[in-house]
């Protein structure tokens, strides 16, 4: 009767699922009136009782000559010779003993389970916090459904994009909207980088089977920024593994990039047609108006307010990274409470100056007389500015001076530097820097820097 069953599977199935699937089952019992089989593994199992459950009970039935209930059991403590390779494509060979390993001993499922795979979220990364446009609709889209219904819409779900696009924020939303709906799913968030220590950590401690379970374990695994895996073999056939079992196991999956999976060079060919069976979409820089909506959102969630003109100047000069736009936001919302100005579109000038493209900025001014106005302005010569003294007002004139040249003018730091009689481009960095972190800390400093830029960019205050 066996034998019949087999070969009227095979036909069924087609080779490779029946040699993934049906080879290494065991009849346990078969009666009239009940049949038990017995899988190697938990995860054979599942496949079996999801995929295949109704042929097995069809040709049972048939057999037997009547319907009978069909169950499936796990064989205690065997290993198996089944291969994760033909659940995906038939005709890989195994990858030897991680395979046996992943296969025929499940990964033990401890009591404190959840606790130890708490991925703590950040509370601030929402479905709800993340503004929709253009640029992000489809990845946000694809994001909810995933976390709405892990494992049943795309899987796995493959986000990519440049830097400060929203990537994390949206795995960081699937976490926080998993765990709150769904509360028995384990739901972990690891960065590549993380992963690949972790990993290496294992094998030096001899615990990679702790370090497997503990990821095979997931219902819904968020991986971030696997660009990481370029030119790490090792740390690719491990993903590739937890990969399958995750996936075989029907479990979510949700992978980030800065580059798609063509663009990420020496990832194994396998890994990435894995990563296309689910979908791929990615989050483009933000269109004016989403930018514009982005500032707003996070103006009004700090209880700051801003003018219209404030966040145009914003959003029409920091264009392609969310995380920018956040930058000058919170600069410039220190620097009106530190203080206690309001923010005016000059203040915003000011502060993010370094950050307003050269199109935006104030009027190109003569170096030469950015030296000689802010000689005068710190009561000292052009000679002295551009000489050697250390002598605090004076050095610190000298920074600002070239600071201000930085902003003004179009000067590369190198030209700066011989501007300022010769000196190397890494002094002008160092000190354009520097005026940067002391304005934002100094009154003093900041209001030199003010009255030094209305001057220069209105002459006609400058005999006063
Ligand atoms: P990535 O991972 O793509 O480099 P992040 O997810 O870290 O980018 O996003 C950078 C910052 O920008 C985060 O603080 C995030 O909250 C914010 N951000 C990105 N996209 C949006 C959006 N559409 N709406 C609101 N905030 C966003
Ligand atoms: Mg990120």
């Amino acid at each position: 009767l066996w034998s019949t069953i087999s070969e009227r599977f095979r036909e069924h199935v087609g080779e490779a699922a029946w040699k993934t699937w049906f080879i290494s089952i065991t009849p346990v019992t078969i009666t009239a009136d009940e049949v038990v089989l017995a899988t190697p593994s938990p995860l054979a199992k599942e496949r079996l009782e999801t995929k295949y459950r109704e042929v097995l009970g069809a040709l049972f039935s048939q057999t037997l000559g009547h319907p009978v209930p069909v169950r499936i059991q796990v064989r205690a403590n065997e290993r198996s010779s089944l291969s994760i390779d033909a659940l995906t494509t038939p005709g890989v060979h195994s990858q030897g003993a991680l395979e046996a390993d992943l296969f025929g001993q499940p990964p033990s499922r401890p009591n404190n389970a959840k606790a130890r795979l708490s991925t703590t979220f950040d509370a601030r990364y929402t479905f709800e916090a993340f503004v929709i446009g253009s640029s992000n609709r489809f990845a946000h889209a694809a994001s909810l459904a995933v976390a709405e219904t892990p494992a049943a819409s795309y899987n796995p779900l493959f986000i990519h994009g440049g830097a400060g696009l929203g990537k994390t924020h949206l795995l960081h939303a699937i976490g926080n909207y998993v765990r709150q709906n769904y509360r028995d799913k384990y739901v972990k968030y690891v960065s590549t980088e993380t992963f690949l220590n972790e990993f290496v950590d294992a094998i030096q401690r001899n615990k990679t089977s702790e370090f497997k379970a503990r990821y095979r374990e997931c219902d819904v695994l968020l991986v971030d920024d696997i660009q990481f895996l370029q030119n790490k073999e090792a740390i690719q056939e491990e993903f590739f593994h937890t990969f399958n079992y995750l996936y075989g196991a029907q479990k979510q999956i949700v992978l980030t990039s800065d580059r798609s999976p063509k663009a990420i060079a020496t990832l194994e060919g396998r890994l990435r047609s894995r990563f296309a069976m689910g979908l791929i979409t990615d989050v483009q820089p933000p269109d004016l108006e989403t930018r514009s909506a982005i500032l707003q959102r996070k103006a009004e969630d700090s209880g700051f307010i801003l003018d219209a003109s404030v966040i145009e100047l914003i959003a029409t000069n920091i264009t392609d990274n969310i995380r920018e736009l956040e930058g000058a936001l919170t600069r410039l919302s220190a620097y009106s409470s530190l203080n206690g100005v309001p923010v005016t579109l000059d203040l915003a000038q000011m502060v993010l100056s370094d950050l307003i493209t050269s199109s935006q900025r104030l009027q190109v001014r003569d170096p030469r007389e950015i030296i000689t106005v802010t000689a005068t302005f710190f009561n000292t010569t052009p000679t002295e500015l551009l000489g050697q003294s250390r002598k605090r007002p004076i050095a610190m004139a000298r920074q600002i001076a070239m600071y201000i040249m930085r902003e003004l003018t179009e000067l590369s730091y190198p030209e700066i530097g011989r501007e300022f009689g010769g000196r190397d481009h890494t002094t002008v960095i160092h000190a354009v820097q520097k005026v940067q972190n002391v304005m934002q800390s100094s009154i003093e400093t900041f209001e030199q820097v003010d009255q030094l830029f209305k001057l220069l960019r209105d002459p006609s205050k400058q005999g006063g």
